[in-house]
């Protein structure tokens, strides 16, 4: 295929009785599939004037209307937007504004975070996924319950783009990843080869969709397979366990917390997931413990680690099963049609086998530029190397170990946070004198957010305000799992916090 409309028709017309999704009771096969893209496209176009190069974004879990959402967009040559389902209003405002996106696709839900920013917003028309939407909007049925006859089609080049991805930013602005045919056609087909996969795999969605590795390694790859897709609207180990058994999963990719959790469960061993054949983990470390729980748990299971960034439309790297095992730091090998390099971070030139500095990769997956954002473009994309900010070292067989950031960002389970975003927020409260936020260990999420708090002079703030404050401005995520009030910051002498002297867990979060 050269573009993903071509994905989604060459498996409707190989596989047109096949199941394409699952979600709780409901299934749709292919054909019923393209049934509704199509109606949508339709729709789209000739009655909400949606025109190639427009923006869709999408505020929806994962479930039947994100797929049709984002095919109909797609198939029409407009660039998707998905959105995290977990973000407030005003940081729905800067990415609905930075993509300029026409029309908005939401669950419900999330009404309360898009009601108040609605007039300062591009978008058109709204469509909510309830039969009885709020004033102002349509139901999302509107675009899907006529059937349409003729065949919706607008000619897309492979070099046209497809979506739009926000990734949080070291300023603590979101970036856009422009994402296109060609990078999302070529992450399929490497995903593919590398996980040996075909129409007869079928895969369970536990991470979100919005996020890089659901949309590419899953979605959009199991859809050109013509594979089953289960999607989860939120991750719960036990209704995960029982959909490995009862739907006879083969595969699966998801962040390590999705692993560490479904093994606490205490009678996870009596589920019957002979089928569960290849496991894919990514977006953060793996803890090796449950990597060996894995492998005991499943024993013909092949394991990989894989690492990439939204940015590389996600795996660039891959862990071939037999080293699985004796290399549980290392996140593997680049993939075949990727290269990696490691530079030294200040002065750019490659470093030997085992030197650590800033790791690079090139390759057809990896994306050209951010939307609307040159400076950002022009500091991550050099002479079509692509800088990841994360620290490794490269063996000399090529196994990549990844030891530490450049970027200032704390990882809970997968969940990206950049620290001057909530240093911002904090900022703005006029009892805090000084903040930094780090990341902390966590069994469960391998990081959890920290804020480090100086009281400004005369000034008392508890933990709960703290919270409070970051609650009312950020995503839930985002608030600290820890709050600790000290006098001052360390800081080294050219007046720059250290931060490696914060990352620990307080022993009780004192005011
Ligand atoms: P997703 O959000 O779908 O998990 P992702 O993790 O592939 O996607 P980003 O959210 O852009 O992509 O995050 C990329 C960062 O995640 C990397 O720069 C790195 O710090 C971290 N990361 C990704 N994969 C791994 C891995 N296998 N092991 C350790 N860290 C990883």
């Amino acid at each position: 295929p050269r573009n993903l409309n071509e994905t989604l028709l060459e498996s409707v017309q190989r596989y047109p009785e096949k199941t394409a999704l699952v979600h709780g009771d409901e299934w749709v096969i292919y054909k019923e599939l393209e049934e509704q893209v199509n109606s949508a496209a339709y729709q789209l176009k000739n009655h909400y004037g949606v025109k190639k190069g427009d923006r869709v974004a999408l505020l929806l879990m994962n479930g039947t209307p994100f797929v049709v959402g984002v095919f109909a967009a797609l198939r029409i040559g407009a660039i998707a937007v998905p959105l995290n389902t977990k973000l407030k209003s005003k940081e729905l405002e800067f990415m609905l504004t930075n993509s300029g996106a026409k029309v908005l696709i939401a669950n419900k839900e999330w009404w309360p975070n898009l009601e108040n920013i609605m007039d300062h917003i591009s978008v058109e028309t709204c469509f909510i996924t309830d039969k009885r939407p709020p004033d102002g909007t349509l139901p999302f049925t509107k675009l899907t319950e006529k059937k349409v006859n003729e065949q919706v089609f607008k000619n897309v080049n492979e070099h046209d783009p497809a979506f739009i991805m926000y990734t949080s930013g070291t300023t603590g602005t979101p970036k856009g990843a422009l994402i296109s045919h060609f990078n999302m056609i070529h992450t399929i087909q490497n995903y593919k080869y590398c996980y040996n996969l075909s129409s007869s795999d079928s895969t369970v969605v536990a991470v979100p969709v919005f996020h890089i590795t659901g949309l590419a390694a899953q979605l959009m790859t199991f859809i050109y397979l013509g594979g089953k897709i289960v999607l989860m609207p939120m991750f719960k180990p036990v209704s995960f366990l029982e959909i490995l058994q009862n739907e006879k999963i083969t595969h699966v990719i998801a962040s390590p917390t999705v692993y560490v959790m479904t093994l606490q469960q205490p009678d996870y061993q009596k589920y019957d997931v002979s089928h569960f054949r290849v496991g894919g983990f990514g977006g953060a470390p793996m803890p090796s413990d449950t990597l060996k729980g894995l492998k005991n748990w499943v024993p013909d299971i092949k394991l990989h680690n894989t690492y990439g960034l939204t940015e590389t439309t996600s795996p660039v790297t891959i862990m071939p099963d037999e080293h699985q095992l004796n290399h549980v730091s290392s996140v593997g090998v680049a993939t075949p049609v990727t290269e990696a390099r490691v530079v030294d971070p200040e002065k750019r030139h490659d470093l030997a086998p085992g030197e650590v500095g800033e790791l690079l990769f090139k390759g057809p997956m990896v994306i050209g530029k951010y939307w609307n954002n040159e400076k950002a473009t022009r500091k991550s994309f050099q002479d079509g190397w692509f800088s990841t900010g994360d620290l490794a070292k490269i063996d000399d067989q090529g196994f990549i170990t990844i030891m530490d950031r450049i970027k200032d960002m704390v990882n809970r389970g997968g969940e990206k946070i950049f620290s001057v975003e909530v240093e911002d927020v904090l900022y703005s409260n006029p009892k805090i004198a000084e903040v930094a936020i780090v990341g902390v260990p966590n069994e469960k999420y391998g990081e959890v957010v920290k804020a480090c708090i100086v009281p400004r002079y005369d000034e008392i703030i508890t933990e709960d305000e703290v919270k409070d404050w970051v609650r009312k401005h950020l995503a839930k995520f985002k608030i600290p799992e820890y709050v600790e009030f000290v006098d001052v910051l360390p800081r080294n002498p050219n007046g720059k916090v250290v931060k490696t002297e914060l990352r620990y867990v307080p022993e009780v979060s004192k005011n």
